[in-house]
């Protein structure tokens, strides 16, 4: 079962979500609706999804990033975004910790702004402390496309959309991207985007 994503404009998206309790970690209810994010993240398809963009407002995101999501990508890309393969997790109450200064900057894309991307600066290296779908403490650190998920997915938590750390003027619909600008560096994009 697929449940609807919520798409820019509506006010859960620019909610704070509220922590889960151990016990409520365990309950049914919340066990049901990690195994339906899940679902929802795999049918979309999506590399993350966070818990206020189907509707609960609750710190609460699943993850992972496919091999097959990026088989027709070039290797050469791939290295550029340092994106490799993200075995599937679950990310619940995070404390987004950023690791390294340096910031890449890369098109990316949100199941709620459907349809369109536009140009994020994130930091390259973070590291995130949190518990698992057991109610475990985990401490994740992450690198590259990994830690731009990460920064995405907990930004959804606080309210705060990629559009919202996006360069101005970079807001694109995905055709337009594809047809434009995907195969071009960034710093050539910066120049000609006015
Ligand atoms: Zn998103």
């Amino acid at each position: 079962m697929k449940l609807k994503i919520n798409q820019l404009g509506n006010p859960i998206l620019r909610q704070r979500a509220r922590a889960l309790s151990v016990h409520e970690i365990h309950s049914d209810p919340i066990q049901q609706l990690i195994k339906l994010m899940i679902d929802t993240m795999h049918d979309t398809p999506g590399v993350g999804l966070a818990a206020p963009q189907i509707g609960e407002s609750l710190q609460l995101i699943v993850i992972e990033d496919r091999p097959e999501y990026t088989k027709d990508v070039p290797i050469e890309q791939l290295k550029l975004r340092k994106r490799s393969p993200v075995p599937l997790h679950v990310v619940i109450n995070p404390k987004l910790y950023i690791e390294e200064v340096d910031q890449a900057e890369f098109f990316e894309g949100c199941l709620s702004i459907a349809g369109f991307v536009a140009l994020v600066p994130r930091t390259l290296a973070v590291r995130v402390e949190c518990l698992n779908e057991k109610g475990e403490p985990v401490v994740i650190k992450a690198e590259g496309w990994y830690a731009r998920i990460l920064q995405h997915e907990i930004d959804h938590l606080q309210g705060t959309l990629c559009i919202d750390r996006m360069r101005d003027h970079s807001l694109m619909t995905v055709d337009n991207y594809m047809r434009y600008w995907k195969d071009k560096p960034v710093e050539e994009i910066m120049r000609e985007r006015g």
